[in-house]
């Protein structure tokens, strides 16, 4: 029994590993440092691991502060049909509209992803290195979740279509299965945005569009499986957890026809997009000479509050995948 509850308890945590997984979201921003140009990779190169290691820093403040949690999604559909045209896509015309705690409690990402782009670019004009890097890392975070069809989507876990679980499935299982296997990563090169806020809200449309998808093929799917290969067990760190089986999860992805490839590929291109995007409207600074190399201890000190609040492991304010 004891085990059976301590089993319970890990895929409870399971499910609260939001977004990509720190598995997707660590390989989007490591992978993203390819496409810069020879200017950005001497800075972005030597701190690589950085980057990805800190990719998942907000996930882990959602332990720490409610307004976290609604930078990471927006449920979209609430505001009618696609392509909800009800929603404005500025913030202060949606907020005129539907006031700032209904806007705040449906999901911010799509603003959010452009209130960071700007902290970026001041933080280039600056020439803070430790800023860039804290910035970099985070934003590249907040533009992979918008990349996740669920982040788009009120039934962000299956919760009311009897589907608990899809959300991880989705974005970590799929991933972590097959990305260093199947997928591709050759990507070009980073581009400038011009026109950022209309790039972004176009990946949460997609995103919006691709739910519906998502849920349906994970219904048709378990109709047709034999039921008792959908999960399996497996051994992580010497505990028997359950997953969706190896076959379910191959079946999905090709049912799928590369969905979350594609995705896992746009959320690169795109965080090294935003990347270059804020370094040239910054005016283009040497990164060879920049100030600030090292973070202040108030800066260490909030990482490894992030850390401490992680692992005791309670969401602040409302719970959202
Ligand atoms: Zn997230």
């Amino acid at each position: 029994m004891k085990k059976v509850c301590f089993v319970l308890v890990l895929l409870l945590m399971a499910e609260q590993c939001f977004c990509w997984g720190f598995y997707g979201h660590r390989k989007i921003n490591y992978l993203a440092v390819f496409l810069l140009p020879p200017e950005m990779l001497v800075l972005y190169k030597p701190h690589i691991e950085f980057l990805s290691e800190h990719s998942v820093d907000p996930d882990k403040r959602r332990y720490a502060i409610p307004e976290e949690g609604p930078r990471h999604y927006i449920d979209i559909d609430h505001y009618g049909n696609y392509p909800y045209k009800e929603l404005p896509h500025n913030y202060d015309s949606a907020v005129a509209k539907f006031g700032a705690d209904s806007v705040a409690a449906y999901g911010i990402v799509p603003w959010w992803v452009q209130t960071m782009l700007w902290r970026l670019t001041a933080a280039f004009k600056e020439k803070n290195q430790a800023k860039i890097l804290k910035l970099s890392a985070e934003i590249g975070h907040y533009i992979a979740d918008a990349h996740v069809p669920l982040h788009a989507s009120h039934n962000h876990n299956g919760q009311f279509t009897n589907q608990n679980g899809i959300h991880g499935f989705w974005e970590s299982r799929v991933p972590e299965l097959l990305a260093e296997k199947e997928f591709e990563f050759w990507l070009g090169k980073a581009m400038h945005i011009k026109n950022p806020g209309q790039f972004i809200w176009s990946r949460v449309l997609e995103s919006a569009a691709a739910a519906d998808t998502v849920l349906r093929f994970e219904k048709e799917l378990t109709a047709s499986f034999p039921a008792d290969q959908k999960y399996a067990f497996e051994n992580r760190n010497g505990i028997t957890t359950k997953v969706y089986s190896t076959s379910f999860t191959v079946a999905y992805n090709n049912k799928l026809l590369g969905m979350v490839e594609r995705r896992m590929q746009q959320s690169v291109y795109a965080v090294a997009s935003f990347w270059y995007t804020a370094w040239v409207n910054a005016g283009q600074p040497d990164l060879k000479k920049l100030s600030n190399k090292d973070f202040t201890a108030e800066e260490l000190k909030e990482f490894e509050e992030l850390n401490t609040n992680w692992r005791k492991g309670k969401v602040v304010g409302r719970e959202h995948d």
